[in-house]
């Protein structure tokens, strides 16, 4: 099947990338990530995807634009529920891209983490696969966490420390109690596993 897979990052890519290749499928990617701030945050994963699909022959779309902007405006007073309308964004636009190239179906990376909400991530994809008539394919790519995040650490990939949106960055590294440890903020650069 000709699939169209959004990508929110290169480590996230790993495994799924190598189980839908493995089981016969022709995989197109779609960098389409407005919630990915601040911009050099943005831009470094966006590298290391691009020198990655390089090195695998994988082709990739990179959405032109940059719209944070956008973003913060539809997520603003309801941050709480942020991640429903970012997901939806971005698997939208995967369906346009998806709709335009002809593409057999689409899927996402998204699917491959153990950080995100799987199942609102389900709920979307397939509801939008509904509205517009193609296939989401699903699969739950989370069984491959480990292996993809071997792989990825073996290759010295970049691997960030929180999921995207300034909101995350907050929740990662502001301290619960608002009291400000000069110490352990000087400390907190060597996080791994929040993809
Ligand atoms: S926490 Fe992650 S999924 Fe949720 S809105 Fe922020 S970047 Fe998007």
């Amino acid at each position: 099947m000709k699939l169209l897979m959004h990508i929110c990052c290169a480590p996230c890519t790993v495994y799924p990338l190598q189980t839908l290749r493995s089981d016969g499928h022709d995989i197109h990617g779609l960098f389409y990530n407005p919630n990915i701030h601040p911009y050099r945050e943005y831009k470094k994963r966006l590298d290391t995807l691009a020198h990655y699909a390089g090195g695998c022959g994988l082709r990739v779309t990179y959405e032109q634009g940059y719209e944070l902007e956008r973003f913060l405006r539809n997520v603003a007073f309801r941050e709480k529920d942020r991640c429903r309308y970012c997901y939806y964004d971005r698997l939208q636009r995967t369906v346009y891209r998806a709709k335009e190239g002809r593409f057999d179906g689409f899927t996402t990376t998204l699917l491959y983490s153990k950080f995100q909400n799987h199942p609102m991530i389900k709920d979307i994809g397939e509801s939008l696969a509904s509205e517009h008539r193609i296939r989401f394919y699903y699969q739950d790519f989370r069984v491959g966490w480990f292996q993809g995040k071997t792989i990825s650490k073996e290759m010295g990939m970049y691997r960030q420390a929180y999921c995207g949106c300034v909101y995350s960055e907050k929740d990662r590294f502001y301290p619960a109690n608002g009291a400000l440890n000069v110490e352990s903020a000087r400390s907190s650069g060597a996080v791994e596993d929040v993809l």
